[in-house]
């Protein structure tokens, strides 16, 4: 009986993450330094889902997605620090947001009372008088993204900064998010200050890519296992469980102890 209970913890639990993007590449790295047997699958032939980099005339690393790392953890900012110091330039990064139709509008972002006064005379007045007559508790009740914003900024800016880029990101109105993301995404301040205030931010030296490549590396270095060019096509059920995953043609069995990452 005791042999048997040590056979049975001794034997390494599997994982199995899908997608190996940001989402995907730090569970899978960390699951495998904590021991655990880790096949990572990537539809693509690279690794980075949105992140990635490209050279482009006489710029060698352009980032078709993301490009700004930033935490506000402690541990996190370490471990960039540490591994990924030498792939990164750590910097105070100020936003713009580009208005206007030949894109010659440019306002503060994120917004702050102060950025108020490069506003155009009318619109300023007009933006100070709504926030005269926001309300906290209208605010604190809101059920909606798009009530919930509302309150924090007022009419006119909701209208001009917070109501398409949800519909053009995620493809969902305003009025069907609920509140809670709204506080996560949305920053209105007292005063001008770079995009990440208070946070460890950088960007990626030789393109965010880079650091995804080299977090791949680890979790290769971990024992971890990479599968490119192999995409999820199902899953296989027995009462309400996951028994396997299918990748076309191919079937990797999942125990009763495997854990599932879809990212
Ligand atoms: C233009 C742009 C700028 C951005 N700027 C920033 C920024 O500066 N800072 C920031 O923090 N965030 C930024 N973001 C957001 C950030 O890019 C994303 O939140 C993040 O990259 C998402 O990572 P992910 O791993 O969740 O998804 P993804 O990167 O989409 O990764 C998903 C992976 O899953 C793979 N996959 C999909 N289907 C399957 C399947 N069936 N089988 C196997 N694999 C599959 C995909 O190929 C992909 O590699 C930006 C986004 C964009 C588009």
């Amino acid at each position: 009986m005791v042999k048997q209970a040590k056979k049975k913890s001794d034997k390494k639990r599997k994982a199995f993450v899908i997608g190996a993007g940001m989402s995907g590449l730090s569970s899978a790295l960390r699951m495998a330094e904590l021991g655990l047997e880790v096949t990572l699958f990537e539809k693509d032939s690279t690794v980075g889902g949105m992140a990635g980099s490209f050279a482009w005339g006489e710029f060698p690393h352009m980032d078709h997605g993301p490009h700004i790392f930033h935490t506000p953890d402690e541990r996190q900012a370490k471990i960039w620090d540490t591994e990924y110091g030498d792939l990164f330039y750590k910097n105070e990064f100020w936003g713009k947001n580009v208005k206007g139709e030949k894109f010659d509008q440019y306002y503060d972002y994120p917004l702050s009372i102060d950025s108020l006064r490069d506003f155009p005379e009318d619109a300023r007045v007009k933006i100070l008088r709504e926030i005269s007559h926001l309300d906290e508790t209208r605010k604190a009740e809101a059920k909606t993204y798009r009530e919930y914003v509302l309150e924090l900024v007022g009419p006119t800016l909701m209208e001009m900064f917070f109501i398409r880029y949800p519909q053009k990101l995620w493809g969902v109105t305003v009025d069907e998010m609920t509140a809670n993301w709204a506080p996560k995404r949305v920053n209105f301040r007292r005063s001008k200050g770079h995009f990440h205030a208070g946070q460890w931010s950088a960007v990626g030296k030789y393109g965010a890519g880079k650091v995804l490549e080299r977090m791949a590396e680890k979790f290769v270095e971990q024992g971890g296992v990479l599968r490119l060019n192999t995409a999820l096509t199902g899953i296989e059920k027995r009462d309400d469980v996951i028994t396997a995953l299918v990748f076309g043609k191919e079937r990797v069995a999942v125990g009763p102890s495997g854990h599932i990452v879809s990212t």
